[in-house]
């Protein structure tokens, strides 16, 4: 195997996608690449398509499910993945949601794919789930409305005791206003994958190494594509915590199999 800059760092991915079909090719994918471990987020709830058009419309999305308990069935045996429950905000918590969220080491809440606005109290009713049992909360804002980053740092704000992730480094590609919208928000971390090294170099500069983490976004996008662009983007010193350091922190309670 040749010799990558990750080589000998612990990498853990912040932030994946799979179904039952998809996980053996994650897990070759990661022993390839030295990934050690990755927290994972139901796939397929709605199609490539529908998802990228709902993310450029900004909208409208709809009700719809994603089947966190057949990703949780499929990584039970597989100490190196755990999941994020892709939660569906239409409903307020209930009780089925809190059975699963009791198996996963996080929260994620899509927009693009609901449509829901991170102000809105069913929203909330998660956060306080995420909040009773210490686990971070994840999101993919887009836009400029209720779905947006500064509306995302808000909610981050009125619950300073849960550590939020915003994903995809804000709006996607070139976005340099996320991390300045996030900033006054000790609370949220960022999450690389689909921003520009420009736009990561920024964000370390803003926000410290300590709140950047990497995720793949497996399998739209390849980790070593991820991996290959933080190593350009970070000083070494901070590939450790980048890489993986900072997501084990904000998931640090979360014990497979034992939090039950
Ligand atoms: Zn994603």
């Amino acid at each position: 195997m040749s010799s990558e800059p990750w080589d000998g760092i612990d990498v853990v991915d912040a932030h994946a996608h799979a179904n039952r079909a998809l996980v053996p090719r994650l897990l070759d994918t990661m022993t390839a690449e030295n990934v050690s471990a990755a927290f994972l987020v139901a796939g397929g709830v709605v199609s490539p398509m529908e998802l990228s058009h709902t993310i450029v419309t900004e909208g409208p999305g709809r009700d719809v499910d994603a089947d966190n308990t057949d990703l949780l069935d499929a990584i039970r045996d597989e100490p190196s993945l755990a999941a994020f429950c892709f939660v569906n905000p239409h409903r307020a918590v209930g009780e089925a949601d809190l059975r699963l969220i009791d198996e996963c080491a996080g929260v994620k809440f899509a927009p693009g794919v609901h449509g829901i606005g991170h102000l809105d109290p069913r929203v909330q009713s998660y956060v306080d789930a995420a909040a009773e049992r210490n686990l971070p909360v994840y999101s993919h804002c887009i836009g400029n409305g209720a779905l947006s980053v500064e509306q995302y740092a808000q909610l981050a704000r009125r619950n300073p005791e849960v550590t939020f992730i915003l994903g995809h480094a804000g709006r996607g590609n070139f976005d340099l206003d996320a991390a300045q919208e996030i900033r006054a928000a000790e609370n949220v971390l960022f999450e690389t994958s689909g921003g520009f090294d420009f736009v990561i170099k920024n964000a370390v500069e803003t926000l410290g190494a300590e709140r950047v983490v990497f995720g793949s976004e497996f399998p739209i996008q390849h980790p070593r594509v991820e991996l290959t662009k933080l190593c350009l983007a970070v000083a070494e010193a901070d590939l450790q915590a980048v890489l993986g350091g900072n997501i084990r922190r904000a998931t640090g309670t979360y014990e497979k199999g034992g939090n039950t």
